[in-house]
């Protein structure tokens, strides 16, 4: 059996512990001092030593571990991992009998009852990823389960647990057949290139897959489109087979070239007919204005924090300026989506960032739809801090 480390909860989170939330924070924890070996099992107990909850030991951004259950006979072996993989691929049934669909979440981490860990679904090929040392020294149970109950043809892992959360390099395959890869996964009818031992990334950023079909069958048609940020472009992708007039892809990174010249060609759309630019959004925004280009869809989807030569953008403090320079080149009538994927702020605060904008800009608009994560990343309704996707779909009126 695994050692367990009992931990004292602070008297102001205990309520919270009690009524589900997931996070274990280490200000929530008195003795949090007597942890040493990540993966450790805790319990959490309340000043007269009763039982609260039981998680484990892992540190991961602003926490050092997850709950896992609130019983407390719940042993956590090989039959808890078992049990809560097997419900969290029930439901996805739907999606796994889908054809038009063929590369979706099937574990969201603490949304499926287990933080700090998250499996995709690649069309056969599963990608496990690992959010600390402590969920990853638990692997053996993960790996058992996908032999016990999982048919695939290959595993693959991403390790994301550096001291600066960063992806660690290596060969990321675990088991099974090795993908020939780029393997062309279906999303909704699109087709999208993807390779799973190619880095962090994959070619596709699945949380985006309601919003891509969004794209497609409502703003799209007969548009001029701008796709910042553009990574592999598949937003732009989703545009063209929504009958868009052209795309401009704009993203810094040397291989956001070729990748999204590929994800033009598996779906048979003419890359030489659109715009590819590697460079900064920022100039580029800087470039449209002085060629007195306009747009009719903008489409923003900026990481959290980037740093590039000239410029640093965090999304917390300045994509009101982001979003003023997509103002200044959209067309009156226009549609400019606001993506954005920073946890640390909600909805709301995401809304006076637009609100902001538009008024400096001295502009109107409309918001017309907005959503955050689909249903394969489930997320705790009671607990919006985990369900970071926000998109809103804005009509710029003046
Ligand atoms: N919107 C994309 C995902 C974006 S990922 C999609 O739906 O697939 C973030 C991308 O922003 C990365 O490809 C990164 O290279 C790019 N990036 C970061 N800072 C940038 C900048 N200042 N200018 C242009 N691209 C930038």
């Amino acid at each position: 059996m695994t050692k367990t480390i009992d931990l004292q909860v602070n008297a102001r989170n205990i309520a919270d512990f009690k009524k589900g939330y997931p996070l274990i924070l280490k200000d929530a924890i008195i003795n949090s001092d007597v942890l040493t070996t990540e993966g450790t099992i805790v319990r959490l107990l309340d000043k007269n030593r009763q039982f609260v909850a039981k998680g484990y030991y892992g540190i991961q951004n602003k926490g050092i571990g997850w709950v896992l259950t609130r019983r407390e006979e719940v042993e956590i072996d090989f039959d808890f991992f078992e049990s809560r993989i097997a419900a969290a691929f029930e439901r996805r049934e739907e999606l796994f009998e889908n054809p038009n669909t063929t590369a979706f979440r099937v574990f969201n981490g603490e949304g499926d009852g287990i933080g700090g860990l998250t499996i995709d679904y690649y069309d056969g090929f599963f990608l496990v990823s690992w959010y600390s040392e402590g969920i990853y020294s638990m692997k053996h149970h993960v790996y058992s389960v996908f032999d016990k109950i999982i048919e695939y043809e290959g595993i693959y892992e991403k390790l994301r647990f550096d001291t600066k959360g960063q992806y660690i390099e290596q060969d990321d395959f675990v088991k099974g057949e090795q993908g020939d890869f780029p393997i062309i996964v279906r999303e909704n009818g699109m087709k999208f290139a993807v390779n799973l031992n190619d880095g962090a990334m994959t070619g596709i950023f699945l949380d985006q897959r309601d919003m891509r079909k969004v794209v497609r069958d409502n703003y799209s048609e007969g548009k001029n489109v701008l796709n910042t940020f553009s990574y592999t472009g598949a937003f732009s992708v989703a545009a063209m087979l929504g009958g868009a007039k052209k795309t401009t892809s704009v993203d810094l990174a040397q291989r956001s070239l070729a990748k999204t010249i590929e994800q033009f060609s598996v779906n048979g759309i003419d890359y030489e007919q659109q715009d590819i630019k590697v460079m900064d959004v920022f100039d580029y925004f800087r470039y449209a204005k002085r060629h007195e280009l306009k747009f009719d869809l903008v489409i923003l989807d900026p990481p959290s924090f980037a740093r590039s030569k000239k410029y640093t953008f965090s999304s917390a403090k300045d994509y009101p300026a982001l979003l003023m320079d997509a103002i200044a080149i959209t067309e009156k009538n226009g549609v400019i989506v606001a993506s954005t994927n920073n946890a640390s702020f909600g909805m709301k605060k995401f809304k006076t960032f637009i609100e902001e904008a538009f008024n400096e800009a001295g502009s109107r608009y409309k918001i017309l739809e907005e959503s955050t994560l689909p249903r394969d990343f489930r997320t705790n309704r009671d607990y919006p801090e985990f369900n970071y996707l926000k998109v809103v779909v804005i009509r710029k009126t003046k």
